[in-house]
């Protein structure tokens, strides 16, 4: 049996000039990291797609499962490698159409990159369609939206046949449109938005908030796993946590109750803001969606974006709860979403939010407490952990000069940052 190997499509809209190379790089490079814990044998530039073999010459559905789960992945299919033989690549079609599942019709599609060939695409069709026609008797061939379409690809001495494939989640691979801050928090959200700027190719680097040591570190637990389970599409490069609880509590008790979450969400802006700049990030990121809850009404949004001057991403602006929901079910963050952690948001929530904050009321508030000095002070304490399966991820520079252990544990970055 010829060896199988999975040929990755992506989209090309866009690729021209010096984006392609940059794009079908880091894309090689992602899938490589993608697939470490298989036995592959190379990933490789071939004609305009990429070629993913295994170590046996045999690529798994497991492995082609893998790789559709990485951004800027189209398609993938798995495909017979076959010689220039006609009669080789011919009982390969026939292989591949009785995989194919249940069809009417087919056509057979030939392309060839080789010009050096000397059957010409026509003949080849016919070839195999001959062939097709034989082993298949009671199909008929369609050469207009027949069922399945049998392609055959003839490249650099070698032909690729396939007859189905397996779709992938599309977008650029990561890592190709610079790194992010997200704000995460444990709920359905945050999750979805930060895969889908992960998935337009941003290197993503969530911060959480956690009402620690007001409340139990729950939500953080619930993050970590959030972000292990979007971990192996490669979009997660670390996760920042701060521990917000004593420092909500004195905000609660210097501003007006229904301006506790206004202000609590400026000092997460303000905080996010600065590990963005430590990390050389160009964005934030946030789940919000318009008039989703109090403070997501557009008053309240401005009355807590004026605080940063970095731009704020808003992916699921205009999205309803349910398409969110199917999103995170496809991205596997439902069933951890779905459960209930207190978090620096559920602790010392007002009775009544303001929905539509004056600014006049919301500065005066912001003036009432030491506001520079928490930030600064909330940066120092962050904590983090480092996702390895995000090969663009670069750590801020004046890490590099520190060791650091890795552990189960979030580790402290108090000796990493030197904050202005
Ligand atoms: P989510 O489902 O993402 O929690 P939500 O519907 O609960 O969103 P809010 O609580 O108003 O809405 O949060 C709006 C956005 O603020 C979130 O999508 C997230 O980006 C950010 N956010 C909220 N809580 C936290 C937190 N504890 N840590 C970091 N970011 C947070
Ligand atoms: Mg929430």
């Amino acid at each position: 049996m010829p060896n199988r190997v999975c040929l990755v499509h992506y989209h090309e809209i866009g690729l021209k000039g010096k984006n392609r190379s940059t794009f079908e790089n880091q894309l090689v490079t992602n899938l490589h990291r993608a697939l470490r814990s298989f036995e592959l044998g190379e990933v490789k530039r071939v004609s305009g797609h990429i070629l993913v073999t295994a170590a046996n010459g045999h690529v798994s559905d497991e492995m082609a499962e893998a790789i559709s789960q990485v951004p800027g992945v189209a398609r993938v299919s798995l495909a017979y490698l076959c010689g220039l033989d006609h009669v080789e690549y011919s009982s390969a079609a026939v292989r591949a159409l009785r995989e194919a599942g249940d069809f009417y019709s087919f056509k057979v599609h030939a392309r060839r990159s080789a010009t050096a060939y000397e059957l010409h695409t026509l003949e080849i069709n016919r070839l195999v369609g001959e062939v097709l026609c034989e082993a298949f008797p009671d199909k008929k061939v369609e050469m207009h939206a027949p069922d399945v379409i049998v392609y055959v690809m003839v490249v650099q001495g070698s032909v690729y046949v396939y007859a189905s494939s397996r779709i992938g989640v599309g977008g650029l691979p990561v890592g190709t449109a610079g790194k992010v801050v997200t704000l995460l928090s444990s709920g359905f959200d945050s999750p979805v938005a930060t895969w889908m700027v992960g998935r337009r190719g941003a290197t993503c680097v969530p911060v959480h908030f956690s009402g620690r040591p007001q409340t139990s570190d729950t939500s953080e637990w619930l993050c970590r796993d959030i972000c292990e389970a979007l971990a192996p599409s490669g979009v997660i490069g670390r996760l920042y946590v701060v521990p917000f609880g004593d420092r909500q509590r004195e905000i609660s008790l210097a501003v007006p109750q229904s301006l506790r979450i206004i202000t609590y969400r400026r000092v997460m802006f303000a905080v996010s803001e600065r590990i963005a700049r430590i990390e050389g990030a160009k964005a934030l990121v946030t789940g919000e969606s318009l008039g989703q809850v109090a403070s997501q009404t557009l008053d309240n949004i401005a009355a807590v974006n004026e605080v940063v001057s970095l731009p704020v991403l808003r992916p699921l602006i205009g999205s309803d709860k349910q398409e969110i929901m199917r999103r995170a079910e496809q991205i596997g963050t439902y069933e951890l979403s779905s459960q209930q952690a207190d978090d620096c948001c559920t602790l010392f929530m007002p009775r009544r939010p303001e929905t539509h904050a004056r600014l006049e009321a919301v500065h005066a508030a912001w003036d009432s407490f030491d506001h520079d000095a928490m930030i600064g002070d909330l940066v120092e304490q962050v904590e983090y952990l480092d996702y390895d399966q995000c090969p663009s991820y670069r750590a801020p520079k004046r890490w590099r000069r520190h060791h650091r252990e890795l552990g189960p544990a979030l580790s402290s970055a108090n000796d990493v940052f030197d904050t202005e």
